[in-house]
């Protein structure tokens, strides 16, 4: 099936991301197919064709397979299996391993430790409390006795499957703390990861062509409030060499993934630079939203880009940027009153069309463009204090 322009994609999941995505592959040219199960959604509503129904039905599966030139996913926790099965009759991009390795934290904790890739001293906690596999900065640890991980003191027990923007997260100080912590997280599996002292976390979003050919956009700052990504400043206020290492680490994750796709690495800056890896989307990233205002190539057209064998765009960026999430929390008193966002001519407002405005909820972002960071962080801030 041809990958041209005019040609359908597909898509799975309907959120934001996948809202993007669709508006740069309708701005290319193609038509989209989402697969969704919920009835509304940010991308279904926007697309040519919304199947309703489950990831992992056959005859949705079947109809993709059969009217899209290539599909591919806007959210880490579609069954990798979907994937699978759809490769075996049209594109795919990314691949079920490489999602399969970045919506399990156990595999991706392991996965980087293994390829020599610095995370935060973690280890498995399972059902049996059992210790399969632990790490520290200097490579692995012996297997150790599960109820003594002391160094990991204070920590954070994250769940291995299902968690985002913080849920399925708990910190704890002590063994006893740890123990009812598991039990609050239903025994699930998960990784029991050191509390750590963080300068300031960056991330970059890297884009890898079926050819090889690799481009990173420029390295975000991001600054979380209770666990989700509130503000993302670009460039990151962070040394060349730092910049240029993360963007390394980055490449070198995407290649020994044989990754094909956007995919986001989330990094901790600690003290005197040092950066360890903290986790991988297989997908455009809430951190990257910045380049569709500020980069000659959004995040969503080098998906879309990629999944047709298109060369991949510039990521150059002039002057900086500053995304501010708006989370459905600011609609608590009502609908926001939007001038105060839309009467300065160099911030754009992006809207994804949810009804219902939980607080918590990502309803929409907002990107500052200014010549320098100082700037455009002034003003993305001055409009946010204007909104509350
Ligand atoms: P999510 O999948 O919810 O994004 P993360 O593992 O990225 O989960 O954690 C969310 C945020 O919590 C991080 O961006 C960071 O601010 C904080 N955090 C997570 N792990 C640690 C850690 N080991 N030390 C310090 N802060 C952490
Ligand atoms: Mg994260």
């Amino acid at each position: 099936m041809s990958t041209r322009p005019g040609a359908m994609l597909g898509l799975l999941g309907g959120g934001q991301l996948g809202r993007m995505f669709t508006m740069a592959a309708q701005s290319l040219g193609y038509s989209v197919t989402v697969l969704d199960p919920e009835e509304r959604s940010p991308a279904g509503s926007i697309a040519e064709r919304h199947l309703r129904a489950d990831y992992l039905d056959r005859e949705a599966l079947n109809e993709l397979a059969s009217t899209c030139a290539g599909v591919t996913t806007e959210f880490e926790n579609v069954p990798a299996e979907a994937l699978r099965v759809l490769a075996e009759r049209c594109i795919v991009s990314p691949a079920a391993e490489s999602v399969a390795i970045a919506q399990d934290r156990i595999l991706e904790k392991n996965f980087l430790a293994a390829n020599g890739f610095g995370v935060a001293p973690y280890t498995v906690i399972q059902n049996a409390r059992t210790s399969q596999d632990a790490t520290n900065p200097d490579g692995a640890l012996p297997q150790r006795q599960p109820q003594f991980f002391p160094d990991l003191f204070p920590g954070i027990l994250k769940v291995s499957r299902f968690g985002y923007d913080g849920k399925g997260q708990v910190r704890v100080s002590n063994a006893s703390e740890l123990d009812s912590a598991f039990a609050g997280l239903n025994r699930e599996s998960c990784v029991l990861e050191k509390l750590l002292p963080l300068e300031r976390e960056v991330s970059v979003i890297v884009s890898r062509g079926f050819d090889g050919e690799v481009v990173t956009f420029p390295v975000s700052e991001n600054q979380h409030c209770n666990g989700i990504l509130d503000i993302s400043i670009v460039p990151a206020r962070v040394s060349p060499e730092i910049a240029r290492n993360a963007c390394d680490i980055a490449i070198r994750i995407a290649e020994k993934l044989d990754y094909r796709g956007v995919l986001c690495v989330e990094f901790f800056v600690l003290a005197e630079g040092r950066l360890l890896v903290n986790e991988i989307a297989p997908r455009p990233h809430n951190s990257g939203h910045y380049s569709i205002n500020a980069c000659v190539t959004s995040q969503f057209e080098q998906q879309v880009r990629i999944l047709c064998r298109m060369p991949l765009g510039s990521t150059s960026m002039h002057g900086a940027a500053v995304m501010v999430n708006l989370l459905g929390d600011l609609w608590q008193k009502g609908e926001p009153e939007w001038e105060q966002v839309l009467r300065h001519s160099d911030v754009k407002l992006h809207l994804y069309g949810k009804r219902d405005a939980r607080p918590g909820r990502k309803m929409g972002h907002y990107t500052v463009l200014a010549e320098t960071t100082d700037a455009a962080l002034r003003l993305a801030l001055e409009i946010k204090q204007s909104l509350q």
